[in-house]
């Protein structure tokens, strides 16, 4: 693991892979699906004990080559990022330059005489016999109990593979065994030991702990930005490899961050938008809005219409367009300052309420999928075909979220867009992917009474809205210094 070879690349080709929480794809769909998917990317999803192995080869590689401890091995690879080849041919060159760098070594070479230094303890000042001194490379002695007194400080503060020598301005490192072997409790061995682990995660460049609430898993992937869709096999949450968040296709890292940090922030001025009833546009009775389509049907008069615009259905087909996209003033510059103000809000309100909206439509499509999930049960029980016959619906509510997510997530991409003919190719594909996702959605919704055909059928348009989107946007994303040229 420490060299980046193509073998290990290509282990973790295809059954690896997740797709928004299908582990039961059989491993053909996967590998077809990753062809045509842009937003396909190969990682793994490891267990703690695997992890350990993992680090455990690198250890072991780097302690054998260099004939140097397992304690000393890990200080050096912490140092470098897990790069043990790296080590290895740098210590060829200059062994005392990868010491030092690893701070296993000091910087100057210590100039204390050892005997005199062990006279007195310069920490707790007693003067235990001389055996009960102790000394990093650096040659600073302390005695023994003012080491372990350190060491405990250190570990109660969530110090593992960091902790420095006691002298000041000594920046030498303590390895694994000193410390194991002036910590008297065993308690706080392991406790020490968890940090390490948690610490060598971090360190290393191929893997992530799974950002879920007191989730153990760990991914493994090469790559350290752009937006990657990683799946955890144990919460199933569904987040980016390279910044943690969640997973934000097709915007990209720092723009999810800025997006994130200012819906918090404005989340006062944004929550009276938060509206789960809205009135009929046509005949003014209250509409509760229970499920994830968009497209509603006024129980009342029969009105088809908007929940987002409140405009006419049958219109908004044609200018869908008109309903994701924010007509932004070309008069703006001369205006005031108030009024340029006044604007902006409107600006992120219209952004805002469209990436709210989805995501409440996500969380209502969600109890669809479960509650599909137990009709097919039902039917299956009765006798009414196998799950295989029924597959088709489930399938369809499941690439229904997979949709939805994308689309969500597109609303933040546009809100920062320059305006230009870029963004207005990308707000055109946007609509045309809201707009089948809505039919698609009030398609699911009535799944059992819609033609299998037809459902299916909209699940291929859907889904090809998505890929196309993302083919046009994604790929520019992990490249922004080239894309913005482009512009
Ligand atoms: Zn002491
Ligand atoms: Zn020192
Ligand atoms: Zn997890
Ligand atoms: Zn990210
Ligand atoms: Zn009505
Ligand atoms: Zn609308």
């Amino acid at each position: 693991m420490s060299a980046e070879s193509d073998m290990e690349y290509s282990d973790n080709d295809g059954d690896d892979y997740d797709y928004y929480g299908e582990q039961d794809d059989c491993d053909m769909e996967a590998v077809d699906r990753s062809k045509s998917d842009p937003e396909y990317f190969i990682y793994s999803c490891l267990k703690v004990e695997e992890v350990e192995k993992l680090l455990n080869e690198s250890i072991e590689l780097l302690s054998n080559s260099l004939q140097v401890t397992p304690s000393l091995a890990k200080v050096m690879l912490h140092a470098y990022e897990w790069n043990a080849q790296e080590i290895i041919n740098k210590y060829k060159e200059n062994a005392n330059e990868v010491l030092v760098y690893s701070r296993v070594k000091p910087r100057v070479a210590s100039l204390l005489q050892a005997s005199a230094s062990r006279a007195v303890c310069a920490v707790c000042a007693n003067t235990p016999p001389i055996h009960k001194y102790s000394a990093l490379a650096c040659g600073h002695y302390f005695c023994n109990d003012c080491w372990a007194m350190h060491f405990e400080v250190q570990i109660m503060q969530g110090v593992s593979n960091t902790i420095q020598c006691m002298a000041q301005d000594c920046e030498v490192r303590a390895p694994e065994d000193f410390v194991i072997s002036h910590v008297p409790k065993s308690t706080l061995r392991e406790r020490y030991q968890q940090f390490m682990f948690k610490d060598h995660v971090k360190s290393h460049p191929q893997l992530r702990f799974c950002p879920g609430p007191n989730c153990q898993w760990i991914f493994r992937a090469w790559v350290r930005e752009g937006a990657r869709r990683v799946e955890c096999r144990g919460c199933e949450l569904l987040t980016c490899f390279s910044c943690g968040a969640p997973h934000h296709a097709p915007t990209d890292c720092s723009t999810i961050r800025r997006w994130l940090t200012k819906c918090a922030d404005d989340s006062e001025t944004a929550n009276y938008i938060s509206a789960h009833t809205k009135d009929c546009p046509k005949c003014q009775i209250c509409i509760e809005k229970n499920g994830g389509c968009n497209h509603m049907q006024c129980g009342a008069c029969r009105f088809d219409f908007c929940w987002v615009c409140l405009g006419d259905w049958k219109a908004h087909g044609s200018e869908y367009y008109e309903c994701s996209r924010y007509k932004e003033d070309p008069n703006l510059a001369n205006d005031s300052q108030h009024a340029q103000a006044r604007e902006a809000l409107k600006k992120y309100l219209h952004y805002y309420e469209r990436w709210e909206n989805h995501a409440r439509s996500l969380k209502l499509e969600e109890q669809t999928l479960a509650s599909l999930k137990s009709r097919i049960n039902q039917k299956v029980m009765a006798g009414e075909g196998t799950w295989i016959d029924w597959q088709y619906l489930w399938d369809s509510a499941r690439l229904l979220k997979r949709c939805r997510y994308t689309l969500q997530y597109t609303y933040p991409f546009a809100y920062y867009m320059e305006v230009g003919p870029r963004k207005e190719l990308f707000e055109y594909q946007q609509a045309q992917l809201e707009a089948e996702i809505e039919n698609l959605s009030w398609k699911v919704e009535r799944a059992e009474t819609t033609h299998r055909g037809d459902l299916e059928n909209q699940m291929d348009i859907a889904e090809k809205r998505r890929t196309t989107l993302l083919k046009d946007f994604l790929e520019l994303n992990t490249n922004f210094a080239s894309s913005s040229s482009k512009v």
